[in-house]
Order: C-alpha cells, then structure tokens, then sequence
C-alpha cells in the first residue's frame, strides 16, 4: 500500500474505488508562420474555430454557468483581436498565434495575487485548448471508457472535461494541477464529490484500476490498501454519511450554543453570485464583501454609478446586514488598468487603505456609492490593514465628507451607517483599546494578521510549513482585540480562513467571538460545531490555550492531531 498526504482539501469526504486515469491525446500542433498569401485562408480556419467553439458553448453554457463565461471569453474581441493580429502583421499560422495571444492572457491572470482570479487562467487554458481541437479537427472524448464508477486521476480537468462526464460514475477526483478554488473545486465542493487537488505525482504513482482510498477531509490518498484498512475505511464513511445527514438538519437553525449563546454566522462574498450562493444556507448576513473584487473584475475604476447598483443589489438580496470593506488593492494585486510602481516588499507596501487616502477621489467615488446603496438595505462599511488612528480618524473624516455631500444633493442615505475596521496588522492589536473607542466593530482577519504577526508570507510555498495560526502569539492577538472591543462594547467578528477552521472553533467561541464570517460551504459544518459546543467549557479550554507557548502546545489543548 502506498500513501499520499496532501495539506489543502478541494472537497471533502471519503471514497473507496478504481482509479481510471486521464489521458488526454495530446495535440500534434505545427507551430510556424505562413506566406502572405495565406493570411485570409488562416484567418477564416481562426474563425471557423471560433464560430465552432461558439456554438458548442451555447449548448453547455444552457446546462453549464461556467461555459457562460468560457462564452463571453471566446467572443472577447481582445482575444480575437490579438489572435488575427499576429496572423496579419507577424504571419504566424493560426495556431501559433492563438498559443501566443492565450500565453499573454494567461500570463496576467497568473501574476495576480488573489488566488481565484489567478484559477481564471484555467479557464483561458481551457478555451485554447478547445480552439486548438477545432483548428486541428480533433474531437476527442477521453471520458467515453468510462463504464462504472471510477474515482479520477487527471493532470488537471477543465471546465469543458467536467461537462463531458457522466457524473453518476465520478465517486471522487485527484488532479496534478489547480488550486482549490480551480474549477473542478468549486464544481466537487457544489456536488457534493471528495476532491483533492494540486497532488504532485500522483499520474507517476497510479495505475490503471488500481484501488484507491481517497479521505479528502484528512488530505490521504491511500492507493492498492489492504482488507483491514479498506474495512476501517467503509466504516469512517458511514459516518461522515450520518453526519451529513445530521449537518442538513441544523441549516434552518441558528448559531447558538448547548448552554445557550448566541453566535453570528455570517459569509465572505466577492460578488452577487456569492452573495446567492450563501443564502442557500441559513446566515446572519455577509460579513466581508471583498469589493476589490469589483475593481479587478473591470476595464476601468468602476463609477459611482455602477458601483451603487452593485452594491444597491447586494444589500437587496442579502435582506440581512451586509459588511462592505473598501478596496483592498495594491501590494501585488493588481488592476490591469492602473500601473503600479515596483515595489521591493509589496506586502509591506502601497496597498489597502494606504492606496484609498491618496487616491481620495477614488475613495470617495467608492464611499458615495456605498452610502447611497445604504438607503436599500443595512450596510456597514469596513477599512482595511489599519495600522494607525490617524489612518482610521482621515478615513472617517472622508466619509462625513461624503455624507454632508449627500445631504446637500438630498440624496438619502443611512447616516448612522456603522462603521468599522479590519485587525489584521500587529499595530491593529496594540491598539486595540484605543481603535475600539472610534469604531462599531472590529473584524479579525488572522489571514494578513498571521503572516505580519509571524513575519511569514502568506503566499510564499518555501515557508508555509511556519504559517500558522494557532502560534500563541496569535491566539492571545485575538483574545486582546475581543477583550478590547468587549470593554468597549462593540461587536467583534472574525472573517480570516482560521474562523472555519474545524480545530479553531470551539476555542473561538471561548475567547468570546462574536461573529464568524466563512466561505458559504464552511457554515453548515461550523454551525453545527458551535450547536455542540458548551460556552462554558470553550471558555476554560481558551483559557488554557491562551497560556501555552508553543503551537504544539496548543494544539495538545485544543486535541489537534498533526
Ligand atoms: C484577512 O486578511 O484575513 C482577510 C480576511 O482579508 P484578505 O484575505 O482579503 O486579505
Ligand atoms: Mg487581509
């Protein structure tokens, strides 16, 4: 028996089966350049593939959101026009200037920071492939061979492969590639199916209908086990299948504990379709609406106006209270509209509300928008990566600008918005008695707080293994800033990834967390763990976390396993 231990979960759950491997043929592609007199004769092969692609997405996309978007991409007329240019002007055959126009676009969507807009190169990867088929006339489908149920051994699966499975023979997938926010992750995570992804080697190491035990909760791949651990594993999936029974059960109940206290459960979203996505479960509202989302997503610095209708929809649908941090842009971020200068330690440097106060009338564009959207729904607006009241009190002094402007155009807004900011910086937690005095609330995000309290890159591979946010100097950051906001009597949530971690709840739920605010597939899980939680006994078990010194130490408190 051979095993595999992999860190990050795409979806979770456990799945005993043969594996079937992917192998896609592999296109023999010619490269090169043509004569003048064969530039119209490639242009119309480039757009009969288009046209072609075209066609077989308006079918998916009926059935398929993600081929709607593949949709907009292939009529994007950059990407055409890109394609036809280096036909006309460098005389490069179709192919070849499809291959350098996708690399181009691929390139961008890779050297963003934000990891789902970095997957969304997957899906320019999966566009040109299915071009590339149509220049060469390759219709191919690996999938056909598939006759029981298999669990997926692929390098990577696109959107287009997903499309082509029967998905009643899919018991679970491992890819090579991808990330967990790559589509076949989001797609699992939807469905239901165990997946884990980005598991280097994992074509060398299996063969064809070999068994596989994959617990994609627990990161293990188990390949050719024996009797006993295949029976040991039958038995940990009826439970998790009785758990899941038991998790559907609480989704109509609130977040409240065996002895009584009441928590908010709330959702971290980036658009409407996230807002949509979290209302199937049942929250107490969206706890961080990452706007930068809307920047990103654009040509141009979003209006007033457009970024009002967003904002004015999403507190519509939310019908709950929505929290709006304003742009968290800069560092490597970036926007493909604006140029920002090279920075030597960009996490250190121009980047959130640093950004916000120098371009202030960008700022207020954003503030103005959000405040008109305000008279549709209760929203509170947040700022990000403070790290001094100077910052905090500017900020704040902006958006009484943006009030009284308001006021003067009579257009109505809620001029009691509340109004608070992120914890995500070591001076944030120093001073966190001094901000609790000028905010409403504080929301803790251990993601950047981590990484700056311990001085370890958040994205960095080399070091991640130091990455952690049960380090006590974290732990007692947060029992600092819930102590400071509750002498203050102002609510504090958490809306950093620790907040959904199964290990991290109950003892949030002792330091006196407020509000936890999660991806939408976290709640069910973590609101159940919190319905089994006594307040009483989380307190005692913070307390006992908060005196350890070291990570292993609190783990040996908090019954971590690693
Ligand atoms: C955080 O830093 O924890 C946070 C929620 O913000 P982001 O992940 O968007 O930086
Ligand atoms: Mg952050």
């Amino acid at each position: 028996m051979k095993a595999i231990k992999v860190e990050k979960t795409a979806s979770r759950g456990i799945v005993i089966g043969k594996a079937f491997r992917v192998e896609k043929p592999s296109l023999k592609i010619n490269f090169g350049t043509i004569e003048e007199q064969d530039i119209p004769k490639e242009i119309k092969r480039y757009e009969s593939a288009v046209f072609n692609a075209e066609a077989e997405l308006e079918v998916l996309a009926k059935t398929n959101k993600i081929f709607e978007a593949h949709l907009e991409m292939v009529k994007d007329i950059t990407l055409y026009e890109g394609v036809i240019s280096k036909i006309q002007e460098e005389k490069q055959k179709a192919e070849s200037a499809l291959e350098a126009t996708a690399a181009e676009f691929i390139q961008i969507f890779e050297n963003m920071d934000d990891e789902y807009m970095r997957e969304r190169a997957a899906d320019i990867k999966d566009i040109k492939y299915r071009l590339m088929c149509g220049l060469q006339g390759v219709k191919d489908n690996v999938f056909e061979d598939i006759t029981e149920k298999v669990i997926l051994i692929a390098e990577d699966l696109t959107p287009s492969d997903t499309a082509c499975l029967n998905l009643n023979y899919i018991l679970g997938f491992i890819t090579q590639e991808g990330g967990v926010t790559s589509h076949v992750s989001i797609m699992a995570k939807g469905l239901g199916i165990p997946a884990l992804v980005g598991v280097q080697g994992i074509l060398s190491k299996v063969d064809k209908d070999d068994t596989i035990i994959l617990d994609a909760g627990e990161g293990t791949i188990l390949i050719n086990p024996d009797e006993d651990t295949i029976s040991k594993y039958q038995e940990l999936q009826k439970e998790q299948l009785k758990k899941q029974a038991e998790l559907a059960k609480v989704n109509h109940l609130p977040a409240i504990t065996k002895d009584g206290k009441n928590i908010s459960l709330c959702a971290n979203v980036g658009n409407i379709k996230d807002i949509k996505k979290a209302l199937e479960y049942r929250i107490d509202g969206v706890g961080l609406f990452r706007s930068e989302f809307l920047y990103m997503e654009n040509t141009h610095f979003p209006t007033e106006e457009e970024q009002f209708e967003v904002y004015k929809e999403a507190a519509q649908l939310c019908g709950k209270e929505l929290t709006i941090r304003t742009l968290d842009i800069g560092g490597d971020k970036a926007l493909s509209y604006y140029e920002f200068e090279k920075e030597d330690n960009p996490f250190l440097g121009w980047r959130a509300i640093r950004i916000s106060l120098e371009l202030k009338d960008m700022f207020k564009t954003q503030l103005r928008a959000i405040l008109r959207a305000s008279a549709f729904g209760i929203i509170r607006i947040m700022f990000p990566m403070i790290i001094s009241l100077e910052e905090l009190r500017r900020s704040k002094a902006l958006l009484e600008e943006c009030k009284d402007e308001l006021r003067k155009q009579m257009i109505s807004c809620d001029h009691n918005i509340e109004v608070g900011m992120m914890i995500e910086t070591p001076a944030s937690v120093i001073l966190a008695e001094d901000f609790a005095q000028e905010v409403d609330f504080f929301s803790i995000g251990t993601n950047d707080l981590t990484q700056y309290l311990l001085a370890v890159d958040r994205g960095n591979k080399k070091i991640s293994n130091m990455y952690n946010s049960f380090h006590p100097s974290v732990i007692r950051s947060i029992h600092t800033v819930i102590m400071a906001g509750h002498k203050n009597n102002i609510k504090v949530g958490m809306c950093g990834e620790f907040a959904s971690d199964e290990n991290a709840v109950k003892l949030l739920v002792g330091l006196g967390l407020d509000e936890f605010s999660m991806s939408a597939s976290e709640v069910l899980n973590v609101k159940y763990m919190i319905r089994n939680t006594s307040f009483d006994d989380a307190q005692d078990l913070a307390a006992r976390a908060c005196d350890m010194q070291t990570i292993q130490e609190v783990y040996e408190v908090l019954n971590v396993k690693k």
